[in-house]
């Protein structure tokens, strides 16, 4: 991604004064886009897909991800989006056109971007599929869902909780880690509301840290989990 993407105060692109902390790789940001599966031994619960094809040729790894990991793709029964934008929901078509999960039973779409989600020609089959959830809503037993909108109009972060111990899988809440842990205050080109995505960040940096739970990030560098803690004004990240 062109270092333009990120913003200060009042939407404005970085020059001279880009900080130095940025890590670059040939002048550009490397963004991961990463999928977490939760397995809790019986179920498999699938959130986000990544982008299959239909984006960047470096991505769509998924299935052989998951063979890494050891879940059979049949097993992923339910599927949630954090929001709709291609590198979080493509993946549920394989590059060949088949669907990747052939036994999904459940569709999880954020309420507000269920239209959204409706534009997407290429996943046209799953469209009625598609079932509505809101901030607020259990998933289970261990999972809660709370609301983080900002970076799209219903962009949500999953909790999961277990035997005492937590993690947001907080999808878009941080874009550049080398740069928004320390300064959360800066934001992405491609978030909706720049402010409201910015209190969502700061309101879930400060949960992680303060509930020392674990955060699993869409485009957190690999593995894309760890834990946050305070740090000066601002926060770090302490990858597992
Ligand atoms: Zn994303």
């Amino acid at each position: 991604m062109p270092v333009g993407r990120l913003r200060q105060d009042g939407d404005k692109p970085f020059g001279d004064d880009l900080p130095k902390q940025v890590a670059l790789v040939g002048g550009q940001l490397r963004l991961s886009v990463n999928a977490f599966a939760i397995d809790d031994g019986h179920e498999v619960i699938l959130i986000d897909t990544g982008a299959a094809n239909a984006w960047h040729p470096t991505m769509g790894r998924l299935p052989q991800a998951l063979d890494e990991a050891g879940i059979d793709a049949r097993r992923i029964r339910i599927v949630c989006f954090t929001h709709t934008h291609l590198d979080h929901i493509q993946g549920l078509v394989l590059a060949d056109g088949r669907d990747a999960f052939p036994r999904l039973a459940r569709l999880l779409v954020p309420r507000e971007e269920l239209d959204l989600f409706r534009t997407e020609a290429r996943l046209k089959r799953f469209h009625d599929m598609a079932e509505p959830f809101e901030a607020g809503d259990r998933l289970g037993t261990h999972v809660d869902i709370i609301g983080a909108h900002g970076h799209e109009v219903g962009h949500s972060c999953f909790r999961a909780s277990s035997g005492g111990e937590c993690i947001l899988i907080w999808g878009d809440t941080v874009h550049v880690p080398s740069l928004q842990f320390d300064r959360p205050e800066v934001t992405w080109e491609f978030d909706t509301d720049q402010d409201q995505a910015r209190e969502s960040r700061l309101r879930l940096l400060a949960l992680a840290a303060d509930d020392h739970c674990f955060v699993a990030g869409a485009h957190l560098d690999s593995p894309g989990i760890g834990r946050v803690a305070r740090s000066g004004g601002g926060f770090r990240f302490e990858p597992l």
